[in-house]
């Protein structure tokens, strides 16, 4: 692509971050033009600039906006709705350079990071002293960045919530170059507004996030894990709610139906070792994992969950001996996106619906499955509500159609069309369809009041 921006512009920013954090033309690696949605068509910046301090950031943007030039934050590039594509042209801001673990506080409980540090050295680093970072997205080179943006979600929402309860502050730059702080090391704030809380979750439109403060807790001292096989999807997705009824709150409970599991075994070559009069029968599998004290504790709670399992249809329940079958259940479900893509899938759906509402909402799935004679796969986070359809079908018409026809579903059923993806570029004409209109015109008066000039990640969302 011929770079728009002018010769001073492109001279201004190299004497920001430095010659070697600017890149134009053929400099610009071809990953830089997407990330991993299945919709949105890659798009090559302009520029791509590294910033490599808070300081930095301020002057690129300050640059920006006197210059309105768009500018497109970007951590890890595993966002799944186009939200890091520079569709616009202009600065793509990466924040790989600032992947600073500043302090793990062991007293605080609480992690202060670089917005571009990636999940799996944030794991690691909490690990080393004996705390846990609970959001597990299941792609670990996303940024922290990335997940407070997005307010990622995954597999442990089920017992500690998504990226929004963890996020205890923030360092951020405004449109404007302007930098503020907000919150701190406590848990308790009644001090104006929430400027964090609204900043977790707007998809880089609102400010650039530089650094973080995350809660932290103890980490877990045993495990266990159990794959549950029902005979129906019904079954399967009624025997949820009885779990958590059980008053165990496993720490992981997911989906996957028939179609998805056999995708994911051919993808990994892993072969989950449940009877062969399971895997000829069973339509639907649970994946729960228990967390606890001590090995007889998560024993003990396995059995009760064992028993609500079989109590609800379950035709065969697999507890794996070693660590490492239960490492590769979990690796298996891990990758349920790639063996998706894999197989052909074309969209990716990530509503969410009251928890009560999964069995009805399967159902009328498998009759739109049905009606248009298309796959659509099912794998995700059940134990919150979200489960993510994997939809193969190359007829765009009758792909808008069927996708309308499961977010109309999921609105009536109470629930909402994003769980954990956000909204991005991929489902912009859906969000605008399906919101409240005054929800989005003050949504748009808040954009204003952040972004005048309207530079920052423009086109998403809204
Ligand atoms: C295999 C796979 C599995 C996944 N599983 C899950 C899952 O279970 N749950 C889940 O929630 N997500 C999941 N995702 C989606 C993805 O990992 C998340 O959306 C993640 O939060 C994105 O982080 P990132 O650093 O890659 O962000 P990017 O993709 O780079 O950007 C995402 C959005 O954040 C903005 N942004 C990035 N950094 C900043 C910043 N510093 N300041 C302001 N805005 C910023 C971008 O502009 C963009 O709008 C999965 C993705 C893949 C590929």
């Amino acid at each position: 692509m011929v770079c728009d921006l002018d010769k001073k512009v492109l001279d201004k920013l190299r004497e920001i971050v430095g010659d070697d954090n600017v890149l134009v033309g053929n400099d610009i690696n071809e990953e830089y033009a997407h990330d991993e949605s299945l919709v949105i068509k890659g798009c090559l910046p302009e520029v791509v600039v590294k910033p490599g301090s808070v300081e930095e950031v301020s002057s690129i943007l300050r640059l920006a906006n006197e210059r309105c030039i768009p500018v497109t934050p970007r951590g890890g590039g595993t966002g799944l709705c186009g939200g890091c594509v520079a569709h616009m042209g202009g600065i793509l801001l990466s924040l790989e350079r600032m992947n600073k673990i500043v302090e793990i506080d062991d007293e605080n409980h609480v992690a202060v990071v670089e917005a571009g540090v990636m999940l799996s050295d944030l794991y690691k680093a909490a690990d080393e002293r004996g705390l846990s970072y609970p959001v597990y997205p299941g792609e670990e080179t996303a940024t922290v960045g990335g997940n407070i943006a997005t307010n990622a979600g995954g597999m442990m929402a089920v017992k500690y919530g998504v990226t929004r309860h963890f996020v205890l502050g923030l360092e951020a730059v405004l449109p404007t170059g302007e930098v503020i702080t907000t919150g701190g090391k406590y848990v308790k704030a009644s001090s104006g507004y929430d400027l964090t809380q609204l900043l977790v979750g707007s998809e880089g439109t609102l400010a650039v996030i530089t650094k973080v403060i995350l809660k932290l807790v103890p980490c877990s001292k045993a495990r266990t894990t159990l794959f549950a096989a029902f005979k129906s999807l019904a079954n399967g997705v009624k025997a949820v709610p009885a779990i958590l009824k059980s008053g165990k709150t496993p720490l992981i409970i997911e989906f996957l139906d028939k179609v998805g599991l056999e995708g994911m075994e051919r993808y990994t070559g892993i072969k989950v070792p449940i009877s062969q009069f399971a895997r000829s029968e069973a339509e639907a599998f649970i994946l729960i994992v228990l967390e606890g004290e001590n090995q007889t504790e998560v024993q003990e709670d396995a059995e009760v969950v064992c028993d609500v399992c079989m109590k609800n249809g379950a035709i065969d329940v697999f507890i794996p001996s070693t660590g490492r079958a239960e490492k590769e259940l979990l690796e298996l479900r891990e990758k349920s996106f790639y063996a998706a893509r894999d197989a052909g899938a074309t969209y990716l759906v990530d509503v969410v619906v009251p928890r009560s509402m999964i069995p009805k909402f399967m159902e009328q799935v498998k009759e739109i499955s049905e009606r248009y004679m298309t796959t659509i796969s099912g794998a995700g986070h059940t134990g919150d509500g979200n489960i993510h359809l994997a939809i193969i079908e190359q007829d765009a018409n009758k792909l808008s159609a069927i996708v309308k026809e499961i977010y109309s579903i999921g609105k009536i059923l109470g629930g909402t069309i994003s769980a954990e993806h956000g909204i991005g570029l991929e489902k912009r004409e859906i969000f605008l369809q399906m919101e409240d209109k005054a929800k989005i015109e003050l949504m748009r008066r808040i954009k204003k009041a952040f972004d005048p000039n309207n530079i920052l990640n423009p086109g998403k969302i809204f």
